[in-house]
Formats: structure tokens, C-alpha cells, sequence
């Protein structure tokens, strides 16, 4: 089976100077990427509408205007705007509908997306964290809109997808099961008793773990994942700035530990379709030895 890849340099054009999220990211990841045998998606812009499936629409029309309204940052410093974010981040959002396109041609039966800006912090009425829109959350529900109704998302990047918890906090089609570092931004989430509301309640699934986290520890909170939520399809929140040469976090993975946790999600995925999107990793060396493993085991089906 195939394995879909999704890569444009637009994602370059979200400009973000010297903040650690940048172009760089992207071109790094492509570097490793054009190495294995993937096959090439085309990207796709996100409409308002669909934008609309999982963000206020108050707030899409002010990330439209508000780069020519003279606003540079979204809340505060950590989000930047640029001239083009507005474009860069519909077509990163809207990536994700191309690839679940192609897995319901049956093209291919997984995907990595090297995308900016990354999404798993932009919650329904806002953008943080260096992201814009939350492209884990439209995949997700564009997946659902084209039948595949029962979606899981995995999110192992060190800080937690406050994002996605708060788009899909009450829903019971979605899983979100989330491992972070506790004492990390966005720090108001991500606790063990947030574990839904109302019909949602018991489909979301936070396992923070203390300072200096290693693989062991790591992978036993993967024991947790659910073993009763009969998915359709699987979503990976892939944050590389859990290992251990990253500065923004204390977290003490190992490449040998990554590849040990990609294992466990793909044997957790069996013949399911999954996606890998590219959410944290901002050291280039790790984060491209990072991506490495990763597409290593995803072109490498057991
Ligand atoms: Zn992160």
C-alpha cells in the first residue's frame, strides 16, 4: 500500500522570521522526505465553509483581515501573521482534505503531511501557539463527512492539543487521547480528569507525564489508549519536540524510543488508514532524524 506525502513550498511563505516555527521546519523535512518512496498529493486550499466545520467564522474573517488591518500576531508573539499566513494556513487546513480523498479512492493506506502552520493549539475561537487553524480537527472532520465516521486522534507532540480536546470535547465520534509534558504551555489543559462533557464524555484521554520524561515512561502510557473505540480512521498529532535535544521542552526521548512509540501507533492503527501531521519539532537535526524514523516505518508495512 501506498504511502500519500503532502509537501508545498507555500508552506514557506508563512513568514515568521527568528521565531523558532519556521520555514526551515518545513524545507528540513522535505530534505528526508524526497529520500523515500512516497507518493506526491496535491495540496489544496481550505473554503471558509469547511473552515467554518470546526472554527467561528468571526474568527476565519479576522485572520483574513487582519494582516491588512496592521495586526502581526495572533493574542500575543507566539502566533505571528505574515502577508500570506491567511493563504499558507488555508492550504496547510485544507492538505488534509486531499489526503483523505485519496485514502477513499483507496490510493493509499497511509500519509505523512509536512505542513505549516502547525495546528493542535487553535482551538474554535482562536489561534495560539503558533497555530492558525487546527488541521488535525478539518481532517478529522472532513474524514467524517466522507464516510469515515468514527475518527481517532493520537497526539504525542510535548505539549497538549488544547486545541483539538476543545473542538471535539463533547463529541462521541471522536477520540482524542493526548500524552504531554504537565508542567508545559498551554498549562491550563491537559489534565488527566478532562475527560469529555455530556455525550462526549469518556472520549478524551489526557496522560501528562512530569519533567524529564523517558521512553519507558513514555510508552506505558500508551497501555492507556482505548481498546473499545472501533475506529474508522487515525490521525497523529506527530509533535517532534518531545525528544531529547529540543529546548522547548525537558521530555528525554530517544530516537530509539520514537521509533518504538511510531511502532506502537501503527500496530494500535492495524490495516486502518493513518496520518502523521506535522505539528512541533523545532531543533532541524532531530526533528529531520525524527521524520526519518517515522517515514521508515510507515513505508515499511509488517
Ligand atoms: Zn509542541
Amino acid at each position: 500500500m501506498e504511502v500519500g506525502y503532502i509537501y508545498d513550498p507555500i508552506f514557506t511563505e508563512h513568514r515568521t522570521g527568528d521565531h523558532i516555527e519556521n520555514e526551515n521546519r518545513v524545507i528540513t523535512v522535505h530534505e528526508v522526505a524526497r529520500h523515500f518512496p512516497l507518493l506526491p498529493l496535491p495540496i489544496r486550499k481550505a473554503t471558509k465553509e469547511e473552515l467554518s466545520l470546526i472554527h467561528n467564522p468571526r474568527y476565519i474573517e479576522w485572520v483574513q483581515h487582519a494582516y491588512e488591518e496592521g495586526y502581526r500576531f495572533i493574542l500575543n508573539e507566539d502566533t505571528l501573521l505574515s502577508e500570506r499566513s491567511f493563504e499558507v494556513a488555508r492550504y496547510a487546513a485544507g492538505s488534509t482534505a486531499s489526503v483523505i480523498d485519496s485514502f477513499k479512492r483507496g490510493e493509499i493506506g497511509r500519509a505523512f503531511l509536512n505542513i505549516r502552520p502547525p495546528g493542535h493549539h487553535a482551538e474554535r475561537e482562536s489561534g495560539q501557539g503558533f497555530c492558525i487553524f487546527n488541521n488535525i480537527a478539518l481532517m478529522a472532520r472532513y474524514a467524517q463527512n466522507q464516510g469515515f465516521e468514527k475518527v481517532m486522534i493520537i497526539d504525542f507532540d510535548v505539549h497538549h492539543g488544547n486545541g483539538t480536546q476543545d473542538i471535539f470535547y463533547d463529541d462521541p465520534t471522536l477520540f482524542f487521547f493526548s500524552t504531554h509534558e504537565r508542567n508545559n504551555y498551554p498549562y491550563f489543559s491537559g489534565s488527566e480528569d478532562e475527560i469529555g462533557v455530556g455525550a462526549g464524555t469518556g472520549f478524551n484521554r489526557n496522560r501528562p507525564y512530569g519533567d524529564y520524561c523517558r521512553d519507558d515512561e513514555l510508552l506505558q502510557l500508551y497501555d492507556d489508549l482505548p481498546d473499545d473505540f472501533d475506529f474508522d480512521i487515525l490521525l497523529v498529532s506527530a509533535g517532534y519536540d518531545l525528544m531529547a535535544d529540543e529546548a522547548i521542552s525537558t521530555a528525554q526521548i530517544t530516537f530509539d524510543g520514537l521509533r518504538e512509540l511510531v511502532r506502537r501507533i501503527l500496530d494500535f492503527a492495524g490495516e486502518k488508514p493513518t496520518a502523521f501531521l506535522l505539528e512541533g519539532g523545532y531543533n532541524l537535526p532531530s526533528l529531520a532524524r525524527s521524520v526519518e524514523i517515522t517515514l521508515e516505518e510507515l513505508t515499511c508495512y509488517h
